[in-house]
């Protein structure tokens, strides 16, 4: 694999990947392995995707780092693959059935001199807020993104970085790793296949007002939980919440939160309701004695994660309540939330006090005609077509939702369907 710095401004490849999460490195590495040379662009300063920012992941409850590993061992060993980070497509057009493409690359500021001694961050005088930890901690302005991030380098955010009028992080570094010079680059690629695997966004819960987010801080979201379950996460691991000092004893999770529903997402995230239960886990391990109830329309675990549904049913300290939460406010004891649900089973409101509520909230697709020109590809959702073929074929879950097993699966395939479309062009 070749990276960066050392890029031309002109490349033909067989195959562009967009989008370096699991879906967008499983192809990219399948189409690789098989012999085709890809370029595989991703926006963030670190590839992984969402998957990075789990704690542990089922159905087998590992950290992600031990899937995303597998693949980087796999990137790092394939000159076939060249990876560009920090880069987005932003124009695309097809001529005689090959992809003329344009590539913007922000620069990072860091090159591949970098030891990760960290010298530059301890001098760094600038906070900016952790969007990888759902901006709950902050970071210096020149950062490395999470634990295991890949490139092993720091990045330098500009919107905080005081430039020239600081440089001390230009001036401690002895390896001559940061150019505060650095430019953005435009990068024309021609190819003759695309991958779409620009995956998922959180649905926005300052939507849920009447689930209390935003008005309590202990109501959270399904993602912030994987943070402040993961040793990395603002909290080192420790499930506690900035603003809220009470024990967890008891705990809500509300399922479909802003999905099936026709005023936010109307689809089901086919993920969520495993991820409550594996995040019921995540409680349990801290607070063995506490209790946890998930509130739900349907629960969904398909195949082999059925198993993983009967492991928390037969939980005496899980309940499930087949109800849609309709509200979340205050309690009656300091720092309680109430919740307030229709028991679809007995036609009883059900009423709870809790200490936690988590919002399973669905997943967004990223990919839009802002983001990239994708004019006719989308669904009415901003899902990619499954039924493009046009030389651009989507995996993972930019195309629907769905679990990382799942991912990997469609990925091979958005790539063996891309191979056969090279072998066309040829
Ligand atoms: C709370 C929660 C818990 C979950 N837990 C599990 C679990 O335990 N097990 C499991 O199997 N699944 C789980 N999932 C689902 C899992 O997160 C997804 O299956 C997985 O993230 C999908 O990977 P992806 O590559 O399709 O998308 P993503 O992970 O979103 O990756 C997409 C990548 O594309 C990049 N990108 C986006 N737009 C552009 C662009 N225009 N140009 C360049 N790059 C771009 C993004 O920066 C990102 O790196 C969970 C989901 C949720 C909501």
């Amino acid at each position: 694999m070749s990276s960066n710095n050392d890029f031309p401004e002109q490349i033909e490849v067989d195959i562009v990947v967009v989008g370096a999460g699991i879906a967008g490195l499983s192809s990219a590495l399948e189409a690789a392995e098989t012999g085709f040379s890809v370029l595989l662009l991703e926006k963030n300063p670190y590839i992984g995707g969402r998957v990075a920012q789990l704690y542990e992941y089922f159905p087998k409850l590992c950290p992600p780092t031990c899937g995303l590993e597998i693949n980087l061992k796999r990137l790092r060993e394939n000159d076939k693959i060249r990876l560009l980070t920090l880069a987005t497509v932003v124009n695309l057009e097809r001529n005689n059935g090959k992809f003329h493409l344009k590539v913007q690359q922000n620069p990072r500021y860091v090159n591949n001199r970098c030891t990760l001694c960290n010298e530059c961050v301890d001098v760094c005088p600038v906070e900016r807020p952790n969007d990888f930890n759902f901006f709950l901690d902050k970071t210096k302005a020149i950062y490395y993104p999470y634990n295991n991030a890949y490139p092993q380098r720091y990045v330098i955010d500009p919107s905080y970085c005081q430039f020239e009028n600081c440089k001390m992080c230009v001036e401690v570094c002895k390896y001559q790793a940061i150019d505060l010079k650095e430019k953005k680059r435009t990068i024309e690629v021609l190819a003759k296949a695309v991958i779409l695997a620009t995956g998922w966004d959180p649905y926005d819960a300052t939507n849920l007002d009447y689930l209390g987010y935003g008005k309590f801080p202990n109501v959270i979201t399904n993602m912030i939980m994987e943070r402040l379950a993961s040793p990395s996460g603002p909290t080192k691991g420790e499930l506690k919440l900035p603003g809220f000092e009470g024990p967890i004893r008891e705990v809500a999770f509300v399922q479909c939160a802003g999905s099936r529903d026709e005023n936010h997402l109307e689809y089901c995230s086919s993920v969520c309701c495993l991820a409550s239960m594996k995040q019921a886990h995540y409680i349990r391990n801290q607070y063995p004695e506490a209790k946890i109830h998930i509130f739900y329309i349907d629960l969904r675990a398909n195949g082999i994660l059925e198993d993983f549904y009967n492991k928390a049913k037969d939980d005496p300290q899980i309940e499930f309540h087949r109800g849609k939460v309709a509200k979340v406010s205050k309690g009656n004891s300091q720092n309680s939330l109430l919740i307030e649900a229709e028991d679809t089973l007995s036609g009883k409101i059900i009423q709870k006090e809790v200490d936690l509520v988590v919002l399973a909230t669905g997943m967004q697709p990223t990919a839009n005609s802002k983001s990239l020109p994708l004019e006719g590809i989308l669904d009415d959702n901003g899902f990619v077509r499954s039924d493009l073929n046009n030389g651009i074929f989507g995996c993972g879950v930019c195309v629907s939702p769905k679990d990382v097993a799942s991912v990997v699966q469609e990925a091979t395939g958005a790539a063996m369907k891309a191979i056969i479309k090279v072998k066309e062009v040829q």
